[in-house]
């Protein structure tokens, strides 16, 4: 069948869904977008991430040893990662499989070179897309800076720089004065940093993806609002999805609804394993001062960017049921690190307006996404689970599910991201 007689429903409009509208109806597909709010709107993770397009973000969450420090998570509910202890219980089995991700150094480099494959021309295809769709304002490729205390503090991250080089990252070392030369603001107590040359950011995610909506619905995209709640199948293979507001025949469907996706796999035959590792972000619209190359401390293991609502600090780890109340004292935790990571800022301290915002990174174990046909019912397509780099890799997603729903051949690599690796 020609594409455009194909009519693709795409399941949620963060940076995945809006990414494969792009693609699809660049391909001559019919397409609908189907979102229960906004597209880029605060209940997306898509909103209020780092916004770092970051080649050098391939190093997996779970690393060699790592199981030292499930204690201190649990004991330590404002350290970079928590668990909440209520949540653990049903956290468990994930857990084990996050850990035995990442217990040796060649699943560890596995899984980094597998993350390379989506990342490492993300800043390309954004550039492209945000060209594309008239909003090249908003991807900037200056780099990213990662600062240390020193060489040292460096050097106990020695494995994941390592994998980095090894997967071709490029990266500069700044001493103390070429550090302080690129972010004027930095505390003296950063003495040593990495430049990631290829890196690039985004100034505004979640109005780059309401962009991209927009500009797809001038392509012939349908919009609409809905809670997508099911499918229905003829013969073993999709006939239409179900919204809570209307029925959508269709020849396919791409399930990128982001944390809440796994319900949706489950009708389609996969079980994937998928948590919430909820995160915040703080931005001070009225900071005055910021870095203009998006910074990375550390010790505190945040993002912060300049985006076009003040400087955003965002980051932390917390494990725990995806609609469970925002635990604000998480923010301010980074807003704290703000502080001691550009001091002229704590001298303003109290007039500072600060926004605070949560959440949910769509998470595996495995710290892969899940990109591929659905085991039990043909014409669904999965596009989640994309964790910590679901903004940089979305363009690459697209790309690859596009290529699967036109029956064209995909690289051998791709399917390493199917759902039946959880079977
Ligand atoms: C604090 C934080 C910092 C991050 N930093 C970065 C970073 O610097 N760089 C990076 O690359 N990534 C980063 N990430 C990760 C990135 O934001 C996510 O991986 C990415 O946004 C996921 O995109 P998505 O489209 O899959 O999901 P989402 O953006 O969450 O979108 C899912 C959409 O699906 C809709 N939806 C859900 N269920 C249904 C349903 N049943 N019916 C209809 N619609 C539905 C939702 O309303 C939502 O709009 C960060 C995440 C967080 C939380």
């Amino acid at each position: 069948m020609a594409s455009s007689s194909r009519h693709v429903v795409v399941v949620g409009s963060g940076i995945i869904g809006a990414s494969c509208a792009a693609e699809l109806t660049g391909r001559g597909f019919r397409v609908t977008l189907v979102d229960q709010a906004l597209p880029g709107g605060t209940q997306a993770a898509s909103y209020g991430n780092g916004a770092f397009l970051s080649p050098a973000s391939i190093i997996p969450m779970s690393f060699p040893g790592m199981w030292r420090k499930i204690p201190g998570y649990l004991l330590d509910p404002l350290g970079p990662v928590a668990i909440r202890w209520r949540y653990l219980p049903r956290l468990l089995p994930w857990l084990w499989r996050y850990l035995l991700a990442g217990v040796t150094e060649t699943r560890f480099r596995r899984t980094a070179g597998l993350l390379n494959a989506l990342l490492r021309d993300g800043p390309d295809r954004h550039t492209r897309l945000a060209a594309l769709t008239g909003q090249e304002d908003l991807i900037h490729r200056k780099g990213l800076v990662y600062a240390f205390a020193d060489r040292a503090a460096y050097e106990t991250e020695g494995l994941s720089w390592r994998v980095r080089r090894d997967n071709g990252i490029e990266t500069r070392e700044l001493d103390r004065d070429a550090l302080h030369a690129l972010i004027p603001d930095l505390a003296p107590s950063y003495g040593f940093g990495i430049l990631v040359v290829q890196g690039a950011h985004c100034t505004d995610p979640g109005g780059y993806v309401a962009g991209i909506v927009s500009w797809c619905e001038g392509q012939g995209v349908r919009l609409t609002q809905g809670r997508v709640t099911g499918f229905l199948s003829e013969a073993g293979r999709l006939s239409a999805v179900c919204t809570d507001r209307e029925t959508l025949p269709c020849d396919a469907v791409i399930i990128a609804a982001g944390a809440r996706s796994a319900a949706l796999a489950k009708l389609a035959g996969d079980r994937v394993p998928l948590e919430s590792e909820r995160g915040y972000h703080v931005e001070i619209p009225n900071a005055g001062l910021g870095p203009e190359i998006p910074v990375m401390p550390q010790d505190g293991k945040m993002a912060n960017t300049m985006t076009r609502g003040g400087l955003r600090a965002s980051g932390q780890v917390e494990l725990s049921a995806t609609d469970a109340a925002p635990d604000w004292r998480r923010a301010d935790v980074l807003l704290g690190h703000l502080m001691r990571t550009y001091p002229a800022l704590a001298a303003r301290r109290d007039e500072l307006v600060v926004n605070r915002w949560q959440g949910n990174r769509p998470s595996t174990p495995d710290g892969l996404p899940v990109i591929g046909r659905a085991s039990g019912l043909k014409g669904v397509f999965h596009a989640f689970g994309h964790g910590h780099v679901g903004l940089a890799s979305g363009p690459k997603t697209a790309e690859i599910v596009a290529d699967l729903i036109e029956d064209k051949a995909v690289p051998a690599e791709i399917a390493a991201f199917s759902a039946r690796r959880f079977r």
